[in-house]
């Protein structure tokens, strides 16, 4: 699960990681509230979990009640990438001296943590690494053994950090490598880390990726989860525990396993069709889910036809089409329905 910025900043000060005073806002009043609440100047930063806000115009500086409000106004309802805001984050403006980038993130093939630290933050480190790969200071880290303040001093002096705030940094990085350890994070980014003109080294910007693995033992990401999207379809789907993710076609789309799911959008748009949504039953596909899936699907005023695409391994199919009967029974279909069963007693299907 991806976290919004300010809810990566919030994550991020439980670990001690200083981040801007500020406060989350969904109208322009509530933005003017929590500037006031965070003192001027303020920056009023496009929550979308898309990285570019700054280039896209989602990021601006702002001096007085009169600016944040037109800031806000400005930014709420924009989309940048596809991805509508609805929430603005509005903290303390910060004055920069430096720019830098650290990261902790999954080196799966060699089974270590990799950190990522480099001198040339604020752009995008994609960039960074194509261009100028150097620039980039690369620390292996063994899970079992973990990162000591020592090993981080070496790692701030090996990428020229400035050596007035290697101390400072070498500390937040081993926050921040506990930030991603103890609170189980797939990834941490800080994009850009900065130094203040008076000398402070500061997150800026907050990519925290959760490892969803773990969400029985974070009872408090639960919060998270209720902002994850802002599709109600997407919504109604989670709450009845559907792996759904909507799309803007109209062929609504059920199928089993995830595979079968994507191959069956790649055939709908290869017969010129178009997609409303991706939905994975999974291996149980009993009355309950299919009218689950049938709802959620019926709920979307866009589709106007619905697709069952289902491979019976272990799951049975004639179980599916007993399921489907029972869904029918159970809801209004508006829209005609094509079936295609395979499988393990599909014939009975
Ligand atoms: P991103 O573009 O989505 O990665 O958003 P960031 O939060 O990283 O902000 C992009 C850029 O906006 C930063 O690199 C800064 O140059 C600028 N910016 C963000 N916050 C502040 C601030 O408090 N003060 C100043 N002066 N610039 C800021
Ligand atoms: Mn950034």
């Amino acid at each position: 699960m991806d976290l919004f910025e300010y809810q990566g900043k919030q994550y991020f000060a439980r670990f001690g990681i200083p981040v801007s005073p500020g406060g989350v806002a969904v109208t322009p009043d509530e933005a003017v509230a929590a500037a006031e609440a965070a003192g001027y100047p303020v920056v009023v930063k496009a929550q979308v979990k898309v990285g570019g806000r700054g280039k896209a115009g989602g990021i601006k500086l702002a001096g007085t009640s009169d600016e944040v409000r037109a800031a806000a106004t400005a930014i709420l309802g924009m989309a940048i990438k596809d991805h509508v805001v609805r929430r603005v984050w509005v903290e303390h403006a910060s004055d920069i001296a430096t720019e830098y980038y650290a990261s902790f993130t999954l080196d799966r093939p060699n089974k270590v943590h990799l950190g990522m630290l480099s001198a040339e933050g604020g752009v995008e480190i994609e960039e960074v690494a194509a261009t100028n790969p150097d620039a980039i200071t690369r620390l292996a880290i063994d899970p079992v053994r973990g990162l000591d303040l020592e090993t981080a001093r070496r790692w701030v002096a090996e990428a020229e950090l400035d050596a007035a705030v290697r101390e400072q940094a070498a500390s937040l990085l081993c926050d921040l490598y506990r930030c991603y350890v103890e609170g189980d994070c797939d990834l941490v980014e800080i994009n850009p880390l900065i130094v203040t003109t008076d000398g402070r080294v500061h997150a800026l910007d907050a990519k925290v990726t959760l490892d969803d693995n773990a969400r029985f033992r974070h009872p408090e990401w639960d919060e998270f989860a209720a902002t994850e999207t802002d599709d109600p379809r997407e919504q109604m789907a989670r709450e009845r525990g559907l792996t759904y993710i909507g799309l803007d076609g109209n062929v609504g789309i059920i199928a089993n396993g995830a595979g079968l799911a994507m191959s069956t959008l790649d055939v709908v748009s290869q017969a010129g069709g178009s997609a409303a949504n991706f939905l994975d039953i999974g291996g149980g596909a009993n009355a309950d889910v299919m009218a689950a899936a049938l709802e959620v699907i019926n709920a979307d005023e866009k589709v106007t036809s619905i697709f069952v695409n289902i491979f019976g391994g272990i799951t049975r199919v004639d179980d599916v089409a007993q399921g489907i009967l029972d869904a029918l029974a159970r809801v209004h279909i508006a829209s005609p329905i094509v079936l295609r069963l395979a499988g393990t007693n599909a014939e009975d299907g």
